[in-house]
């Protein structure tokens, strides 16, 4: 259990001795038949009632799903609850850092910025790869989280593992490992070498291959003293009861979900093939995940065609080191269809 303790000297000292807020709830959690604890109004049953602050149930259907134990699982309001929260707990404004892998997701350096962290930024390589010496190069003594996205957005790669674990490895502090679009990819998870890094926070969602946007939920896992932890500084109630109980009854369904990911995968090879023969088409990335990071030849003006006829599509041009790329996600057989006619129609149409 060293290893793990070694993990809260690195947690911001005010949030260690933290008493944190107890709701009637939390007091309580035996089997009443009547509630005259939290001043909720009798009526109007089952929305009256406070949801549960840990979310139990629905923590042992995804530690059940994922093969963890609860403890090692925090549920947020998206995983930008917990990108957001693990900063706060490790890094103390004003005086700490945190390095990122860029072109990566814009969250983790919005969620700094809004707590006055610096954000170093060590670039990917060309091919968008994990250069793990560069990451380890800004560190300093002053940096407290290292965030790696896997399947990266926008490039749409899985990182290398073997520069992966130099990081996790070679830094002293915190690494965040983003797997989002896991369910896409070819690799396994780092979940199950979870036990291996003490410091190690995998966070995944619901709101890609699950399809739960909408309900706002996502994952971080841990070791259950930064668990805990994260549990301590949350707003005691982060997940609605509405959440709670739709991703309970949609979870049920794993292998609907595992359909979705096949067609989609199906649909992104198609994709990629059909975009090879588009003239404007100047390279289409790899990719892990539902989306494709594609070069064209003037991203603006293939974005404005494609807007003209009603397809949105995400233009990271202005990304460092994705010049003149469009981010493309991969739709329904029929959505796919029509961007790839729409393109073929480019520039003809604006031409006339
Ligand atoms: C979409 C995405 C998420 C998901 O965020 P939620 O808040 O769970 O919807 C997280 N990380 C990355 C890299 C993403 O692209």
């Amino acid at each position: 259990m060293a290893g793990n303790m070694e993990v809260l000297r690195w947690v911001r000292p005010h949030l260690l001795n933290l008493k944190p807020y107890s709701s009637a709830r939390d007091e309580f959690s035996g089997e009443a038949m009547v509630f005259l604890d939290a001043n909720e109004n009798p009526f109007n049953a089952p929305y009256n009632r406070y949801p549960d602050p840990l979310a139990r149930q629905l923590k042992s259907k995804l530690a059940s799903l994922k093969g963890i134990n609860p403890e090692k699982i925090f549920l947020g309001n998206g995983s930008d609850e917990p990108i957001d929260l693990i900063i706060r707990l490790f890094c103390e404004p004003g005086q700490h850092n945190v390095v990122t892998c860029d072109p990566t997701y814009g969250m983790y350096q919005v969620a700094a910025g809004i707590h006055n962290i610096e954000v170093r930024k060590a670039l990917l390589t060309a091919d968008y790869q994990l250069n793990s010496r560069e990451v380890l190069r800004w560190t300093d003594q002053n940096t407290r989280v290292i965030f790696l996205c896997s399947p990266n957005n926008p490039t749409g790669n899985l990182l290398d593992p073997a520069a992966v674990l130099e990081v996790v490895s070679g830094f002293q502090g915190i690494v965040v490992l983003d797997e989002a679009y896991i369910d896409f990819a070819p690799d396994h998870s780092w979940l199950k070498r979870l036990d291996e890094f003490p410091r190690l926070i995998i966070l995944q969602t619901l709101s890609k291959a699950w399809g739960m946007a909408g309900i706002r939920l996502g994952m971080a896992f841990g070791q259950p003293e930064v668990i805990a932890l994260l549990n301590k500084i949350k707003y005691p109630y982060n997940l609605n009861m509405l959440t709670q109980q739709k991703a309970l009854e949609l979870l049920q369904n794993e292998e609907k979900k595992e359909d979705w990911v096949r067609l989609l995968l199906r649909e992104r090879a198609k994709m990629a093939d059909e975009l090879k023969s588009i003239p404007v088409v100047k390279k289409i990335f790899p990719s892990d995940a539902n989306f494709l990071l594609v070069k064209v030849e003037n991203a603006a003006a293939v974005y404005g065609h494609l807007l003209s006829r009603g397809i949105v599509v995400r233009d990271r041009s202005r990304v460092i080191l994705c010049g003149e790329s469009l981010r493309i996600t991969v739709g329904t057989p029929e959505e796919n269809t029509v961007l790839i006619e729409s393109l073929k129609k480019y520039p003809i149409m604006n031409i006339q």
